[in-house]
């Protein structure tokens, strides 16, 4: 008979979500490393690469002209202007990546979530990271080091309009301690992927309990 562990499942679509700077591409980055299961949902940006992000990898970086062109393509999922640039979600990959059971990580703000959970309902799970203070946050968007003191200035002026979509998401966590914040997303992960209706090999796993 079938192990349990090998149950066929569909995939599903794990989001986080947090105002800039509270962690989510630190979480991402522990979580991809540590769980082969799960892959990122790479999306396109028109926003300059930083430092240390490798194109195609991170992000998928385009210019206005070819990201427009993507959108009246009808090549993403969702969209938005976010900071003053673009960003989208491609479709590719994705649809058919969730029928033969693979899952995938969506760093994307909370108007991206938004879209998303209206066409896809069923398969999204919503994960919001808090910071524990406002202070921290500007410590972490400082500490970076990847943004001129202008755009930390508008990170934390819209950090406020961010944090008010906490109560969009299934899950929220506030990332103070990164292990524990980690530890808990993992745990997320794990109970949502045991969900019975995303264990499509149940049905027969039990047609054969019942025959035996
Ligand atoms: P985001 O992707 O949400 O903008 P990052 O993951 O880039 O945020 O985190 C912002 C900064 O804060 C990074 O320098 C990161 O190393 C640091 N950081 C993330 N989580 C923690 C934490 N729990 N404690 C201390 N520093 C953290
Ligand atoms: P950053 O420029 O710091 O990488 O990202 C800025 C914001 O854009 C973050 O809140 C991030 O989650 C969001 N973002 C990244 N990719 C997408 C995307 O494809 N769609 C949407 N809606 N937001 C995104």
């Amino acid at each position: 008979m079938e192990s349990t562990d090998t149950l066929q499942r569909r995939g599903l679509m794990f989001i986080l979500s947090s105002p800039s700077g509270a962690g989510k591409t630190t979480v991402s980055r522990m979580l991809l490393r540590a769980d082969p299961e799960i892959r990122l949902s790479v999306s396109v940006t028109t926003r300059p690469q930083r430092p240390g992000e490798v194109d195609g990898t991170d992000y998928i970086f385009a210019d206005q002209p070819s990201f427009d062109q993507m959108v009246e393509g009808d090549h993403f999922l969702e969209w938005a202007h976010v900071f003053g640039h673009s960003y989208g979600t491609p479709k590719a990959q994705v649809k058919a990546g969730l029928r033969e059971g693979h899952d995938f990580l969506f760093d994307i703000d909370w108007q991206g979530t938004q879209q998303l959970y209206q066409k896809l309902e069923t398969d999204v799970v919503r994960v919001f990271l808090l910071p524990p203070s406002i202070d921290e946050l500007r410590r972490r968007l400082t500490g970076r080091g990847t943004d001129s003191a202008d755009v930390i200035t508008a990170r934390m002026e819209r950090a406020r309009a961010e944090i008010s979509h906490w109560d969009g998401y299934d899950y929220v966590v506030v990332n103070d301690d990164i292990d524990e914040c980690f530890a808990k997303v993992q745990e997320i992960l794990h109970a949502e992927r045991m969900k019975r209706a995303r264990q499509t090999g149940l049905i027969g796993f039990v047609r054969g309990l019942m025959k035996d």
